[in-house]
């Protein structure tokens, strides 16, 4: 890589010319380093400085310093006094072309931004300067502008000026050295893709499956040759590696289809969409309740419902469900048993199963079966393994679920009823008054049991 050395005229004790209160020094090096600033940004090249702050260098010790760097070209940045208007360059007499080169190309950079401030170019010049004359390498000196002018000073105060002369300088050194521009790398992303599918329901399963490990993850819909695909994607990445270490992580859990993708900057994103919570109350569960609990609450608003709380216990065990919130569940479907919507008392169906506006909803023989399809159905949505064997298979449209695609009540919002985003805080909240309930009784039985004690 070549080596450039900018040198910011005078410094430290040395404040170059001075104008009341501006100093050359100063300007020199503010203009140095947005050169070097723009340099390193653009190019392939290192930009080395004989000063990058306020400080006394002697010229020796930065043509030395030039040299055991074995640069491939020096600048020296001044500014002008002595009343004169404008820029100049300078190299050392009779030096060849490569130097002539340099001062040609930044000259002529340099000489494009005067002339759009209406500053004056006062030519390529030559002059025994002990920087020009002591570096080994091709050098140049430019007086930007005449710091004990008027017109020369505003344009130096200014930052839009600094900018665009920095920026020509510098171009015209990267011109001359014919230094290879930057590639602007693209920033990629690496995104973890755990398995592309054809049908959205496999996608869903496998962010719930990921879900239930704690992976988030979320669908991104793709079409590729004319054919839609649902990605599974879990997780975007600034770095490589990062991505890789998320894969392993995924594959452990064994989904071998996980691989890393790379998008390139620019390249659409898509939000993830909000995710279905995965949070809440799981469908499977113990079931903490006691039918006679379950019981008299709802007897307390319906006096004449039928007695199912036993069986959804009993049912619930068997299926692993929580048959207390199941019930809870039937509480809201059948309005308290009370059967007053279009699925009639008679019919033993207590979750609405089949009910979807077009078709009727399932009857059952009996409201054991009914209960049965019912925690059937929760079993379907929040169980992937095979039924149990106890009972056989009574919910019609058990094969219609798709397996293990609702974990939490929360879940069952827009499949057990359409749109139904509210479905599942309704069941919880009769289930949460239940609980409630209960607790009161009990509260109650232990009042009445701190007093006996009292009383012995
Ligand atoms: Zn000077």
């Amino acid at each position: 890589m070549k080596v450039v050395i900018i040198d910011p005229g005078h410094g430290g004790n040395d404040p170059g010319a001075v104008n009341q209160g501006s100093f050359e020094k100063t300007y020199n090096l503010a203009i140095a380093k947005k050169i070097q600033a723009y340099l390193q940004n653009n190019y392939e090249v290192k930009v080395l400085m004989t000063r990058s702050s306020d400080t006394t260098v002697s010229l020796k010790e930065r043509t030395d310093f030039a040299n055991n760097q074995k640069a491939d070209f020096f600048l020296s940045i001044h500014q002008n006094s002595g009343g004169g208007e404008g820029f100049e360059s300078y190299v050392y007499p009779n030096v060849g072309a490569e130097t002539k080169k340099m001062q040609n190309t930044i000259h002529a950079r340099t000489a494009e931004v005067m002339r759009k401030y209406g500053a004056r170019d006062r030519g390529k010049k030559q002059a025994n300067f002990h920087v020009l004359r002591e570096t080994k390498m091709p050098a140049v000196l430019l007086e930007v502008l005449f710091i004990d002018n008027v017109a020369n000073l505003a344009l130096l105060n200014r930052t839009d000026f600094q900018n665009e002369v920095s920026a020509a300088i510098a171009t015209g050194v990267a011109e001359g050295l014919s230094l290879k521009q930057k590639q602007q790398e693209p920033k990629n992303l690496f995104i973890a893709i755990a398995g592309a599918f054809e049908q959205r329901k496999n996608a869903e399963a496998r962010v719930q499956f990921l879900a239930d490990k704690k992976i988030s993850a979320f669908i991104d819909e793709v079409v590729i040759n004319n054919k839609k695909y649902y990605r599974v994607q879990a997780g975007a990445f600034q770095k490589r590696e990062n991505a890789e270490t998320h894969i392993v992580k995924i594959r452990a859990l064994g989904i071998k289809d996980a691989y890393v993708m790379v998008k390139a900057e620019g390249g659409s994103v898509p939000e993830p969409p909000k995710p279905i919570p995965p949070s809440g109350l799981t469908i499977q569960g113990p079931t903490l309740l006691l039918a006679d609990e379950l019981e008299r609450f709802v007897s307390k608003i319906n006096p004449n419902a039928p007695r199912l709380a036993a069986l959804y216990v009993q049912i619930g065990q068997v299926y692993g469900i929580r048959g207390d919130v199941a019930y809870a569940q039937a509480v809201h479907e059948t309005g308290y048993f009370r059967f007053q919507g279009s699925v009639k008392a008679s019919q033993n169906n207590f979750a609405g199963i089949g009910a979807t506006g077009k078709e009727e909803a399932a009857t059952f023989k009996t409201p054991e079966v009914g209960v049965l399809a019912h925690i059937q159905h929760l079993y379907a949505y929040s169980s992937t393994e095979a039924l149990p064997k106890e009972y056989p298979l009574v919910d019609p449209r058990f094969n219609l679920v798709q397996r293990g695609s609702a974990k939490t009540w929360n879940q069952l919002n827009g499949k057990w009823a359409v749109p139904g985003t509210n479905y599942s805080n309704m069941i919880l909240g009769i289930y949460k008054s239940m609980l409630n309930d209960a607790k009161g009784t009990i509260e109650q039985r232990i009042n009445q049991i701190d007093k006996q004690l009292k009383e012995i």
